[in-house]
């Protein structure tokens, strides 16, 4: 299949890339491990909560009405109980919070305004308002709410929703399968000492951490040689085995480079090349029933550049996630940036200043071999082409990766 060479803007590259996107399978879940995953059908209230008028406060359940100086105590209403405890003029009874108002009140008086006598108590406040102190029927939810919709990630809120609507098992889209796959000949493991020209695999790591906190599940991963045939084998098998497989290294012009060629015989190419730096080169390609491919350059920086841009934005969107696309800002640039004939994504740091003003600064050397400009950066400053410098207070587009804190 044949695909154009010229240099794809990203942004155009990332539709494509969306446009690929199949949703995943819906799988059920206990929900003790629902957390984290992603939601496949939208949590609609099936009743009211609370489902009874509860105390908001420890104290007395009365009639808001109720004038009288003093009320006999007829009982004790503790949460998670019901007792038959009817209040009428003159009369009140201890309640708790959380627990359900006894018939015939309509309010609670804080116990810090009252006053204990033997069997009765003294109301030291003059005036109750009805409905004091009470969370009425479904003032938490509403039977009938949709309360979280389908897409959104499972955190500590939506699963205590799911929990007190009695879910104990929740239906979330089926965390993707990848694949990782390093290739080159000059690549060894991280326990081996290299030999001349020889570095260590640095990429699958990497990779696999990126995408496991993006929430797949890294099914394969390993290291292939610059050799087509084997290359061939093991890239299909990963297709058939895989919703995306991610390669690194071979996609350069390079003699040895073969996933390029191997791509273009077995799957459809969407796209080559990119207008960005680093990363170049990036071969998307669609095969099998539908997995995605990422031919990634090897250099580990331009891998996670365009794992976080493309790859991270592929997997929101197979999740059925409503706002796939990375999350940008505005920010003011703490020093000068040499203009650049690419789109250039510098690793760096926004914080956010005094004023509330997010700041960016980079991570000091942007070479695409530095790891080091990864460490500690939660953004990516994306600085358009000119050939002017970019100035000390300019403001420029970021991309968040991570939360963003005060000025460090
Ligand atoms: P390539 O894209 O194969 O031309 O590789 C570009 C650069 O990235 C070369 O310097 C490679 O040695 C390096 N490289 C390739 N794969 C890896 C990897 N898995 N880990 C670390 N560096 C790599
Ligand atoms: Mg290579």
């Amino acid at each position: 299949m044949p695909a154009d060479e010229r240099l794809l803007h990203p942004d155009e590259a990332l539709k494509i890339v969306l446009s690929q996107v199949r949703r995943l399978p819906v799988e059920t879940v206990p929900l003790a491990e629902a957390g984290g995953r992603i939601l496949a059908a939208d949590l609609i209230a099936d009743q009211d909560l609370p489902p009874f008028p509860a105390a908001t406060m420890d104290g007395f359940a009365v009639i808001a009405s109720d004038v009288s100086p003093w009320r006999e105590i007829i009982g004790d209403q503790f949460a998670g109980t019901m007792e038959g405890i009817e209040i009428t003029p003159g009369t009140t009874a201890r309640i708790m919070t959380g627990a359900p108002l006894p018939h015939g009140a309509d309010a609670v008086v804080q116990v810090e305004h009252t006053e204990l006598r033997e069997d009765h108590v003294v109301i030291h406040q003059e005036i109750v308002a009805e409905g004091e102190n009470l969370r009425p029927v479904g003032s938490d939810l509403r039977k009938g709410d949709v309360l979280v919709s389908a897409g959104s990630r499972i955190g500590p809120a939506e699963i205590g929703l799911l929990a007190s609507l009695g879910h104990a098992e929740v239906e979330v889209y089926r965390r993707p399968r990848f694949s990782i796959l390093s290739t080159g000949d000059e690549l060894v493991e991280p326990d081996q000492v290299p030999g001349p020209g020889q570095i260590r695999d640095s990429n699958r790591f990497s990779l696999t951490v990126a995408a496991e906190a993006a929430g797949a599940e890294v099914v394969w991963s390993g290291h292939a040689p610059d050799d087509e045939t084997a290359l061939r084998e093991l890239i299909l098998k990963r297709i058939a085995e895989s919703d995306v497989v991610i390669t690194s290294g071979g996609v350069s012009m390079g003699d040895k480079d073969f996933v390029k060629a191997i791509l273009n015989e077995i799957a459809t190419v969407h796209f080559r090349r990119l207008f960005m730096k680093p990363g170049k080169p990036l071969n998307f390609a669609t095969a099998g029933d539908g997995t995605l491919v990422f031919g990634l350059p090897g250099n580990p920086v331009s891998a996670l550049v365009e794992f976080e841009i493309f790859i991270r934005t592929a997997l929101r969107a197979m999740t059925g996630q409503q706002h796939p696309e990375p999350a940008t800002a505005s920010a003011i640039l703490e020093h000068w940036v040499a203009g650049t004939d690419r789109i250039e994504y510098q690793r760096g740091i926004v914080s956010v200043d005094e004023a509330g003003q997010l700041r960016a600064r980079n991570t000091g050397s942007q070479a695409s071999a530095r790891l080091m400009s990864l460490v500690g950066a939660n953004a990516f400053l994306v600085i358009q082409p000119r050939e002017a410098a970019y100035e000390a207070g300019e403001r420029v587009p970021v991309i968040l990766l991570q939360p963003v804190s005060s000025e460090r």
